[in-house]
């Protein structure tokens, strides 16, 4: 199958930078068209479109980019990947309640289900901004330890956490409907005579296959098979394991619908199973950091030595996430979750650069807003508009 993909960049009159991506498909000889000048419908009811709610990375507050998380719409329904802080504005600004099917969490990092509650109960029966089906979360279930290095490294933290325990996807949602928000619920139960919210909001947690052996200490990125975990009639949403350290389980995920693909990678380091999950995709969002850049903004001392192996062994510098999409063989490849997130602490001339060194398709870094469409009523087109631009 080959790809061809066409970027036309547009400044809204909100001032958002929006990038449009129209990808055509074709089984033989193609040329590229395109169509220059197109602003975007971001509430586009056809097709296939990535929303970056939010940019930025980390659990740093930033003036400039919400925390990460990404709204995939296909013909008018919606699945959010991840729910960082802010982040929620920016999909109302592009979404409706009333279309969102699933919010997928790739790990339980702070700065990934910041807004995650207010995803949840902001939908639940307010009139005409409602949830008009129940919506499923998946994300991460409870690991078989608390994860460590190696069996050293288990025993010299166990006395450190003893006292604490890990937490599931089901038992974060479970905590901020029934503790975190009770009262909020119990009123507006009794008082405006909603519905059990467990009845719109439907938690699970990611079954890791068996065959794998994954282990929170010895097996914590093991090769393996992308797996399905959700499929409705418009997708199917495919994940895997990914590299980051000590935050296990932390996945991948694919999205596929007829119109094309679309992987997040998630907080990872460089992870053959992020290359694996995003073969031949047709848009790879993938996390960056630019390494001097955030250590540049750290005094010195013992908790910047900590966070330094933190960032080090668990994300993906603008060195490598070129070659992460070349070797998955994508078509586009957009940075996100970008750290350091606030203003001018980033080079992103040179994550962009240096991306666009090892990889051959289309690079771009993610500002908030921006607007992706993948394939969509084009891919229809394609044979007519192939032969049109042949003329
Ligand atoms: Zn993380």
């Amino acid at each position: 199958m080959v790809y061809m993909i066409s970027i036309t960049s547009v400044i809204t009159a909100e001032r958002f930078h929006t990038l449009a991506i129209h990808a055509s498909r074709s089984m033989g000889p193609f040329a590229a068209h395109n169509e220059l000048g197109i602003n975007v419908n971001t509430k586009q009811r056809t097709g296939m479109s990535v929303y970056t709610l939010g940019t930025g990375g980390g659990p740093i507050v930033s003036s400039s980019r919400a925390g990460t998380s990404t709204a995939i719409r296909v013909d008018g329904a919606t699945y959010v990947i991840d729910c960082g802080m802010g982040s929620i504005r920016n999909y109302r600004s592009h979404a409706d309640w009333g279309e969102l099917r699933a919010v997928l969490l790739t790990h339980h990092h702070s700065d990934h289900i910041y807004d995650l509650g207010a995803y949840l109960v902001t939908g639940w029966q307010v009139p005409g901004e409602s949830f008009t089906r129940p919506i499923q979360v998946y994300g991460p279930g409870r690991p078989n330890r608390m994860p460590a290095l190696d069996r050293k490294h288990e025993e010299q933290i166990a006395a450190r956490v003893a006292d604490r325990e890990m937490t599931s996807t089901e038992e974060i949602v479970d905590a901020l409907l029934d503790k975190v928000f009770a009262s909020d619920v119990v009123i507006r139960m009794a008082d405006e005579g909603r519905d059990e919210p467990h009845e719109w909001i439907q938690a699970h947690n990611i079954q890791i296959p068996e065959p794998v052996r994954a282990c929170a200490v010895e097996n914590r990125h093991p090769e393996m098979e992308p797996f399905e975990i959700y499929r409705d009639e418009l997708v199917t949403i495919s994940a895997i394991l990914v590299d980051h350290r000590l935050c296990f389980p932390a996945f991948a995920y694919r999205i596929d619908s007829r119109y094309g693909s679309v992987v997040v990678s998630g907080d990872t380091a460089y992870s053959e199973n992020c290359v694996k999950l995003a073969q031949g995709a047709d848009l790879l969002l993938h996390e960056v950091i630019d390494l001097p850049g955030i250590l540049a903004t750290f005094p010195d001392g013992p908790t910047r030595d900590g966070i330094e192996v933190h960032l080090r062994e668990s994300h993906t510098p603008y060195s490598e996430v070129g070659k992460v999409a070349q070797k998955a063989n994508v078509s586009s490849l957009v940075l996100h979750h970008i750290v350091p997130n606030t203003p001018g602490a980033a080079d992103l001339g040179a994550m962009l650069d240096t991306a666009r060194a090892d990889f051959a398709g289309t690079v771009s870094v993610a500002e908030d807003n921006d607007v992706f469409e993948i394939g969509s009523v084009k891919l229809q087109l394609a044979g007519t508009e192939t032969k049109r631009s042949l003329v």
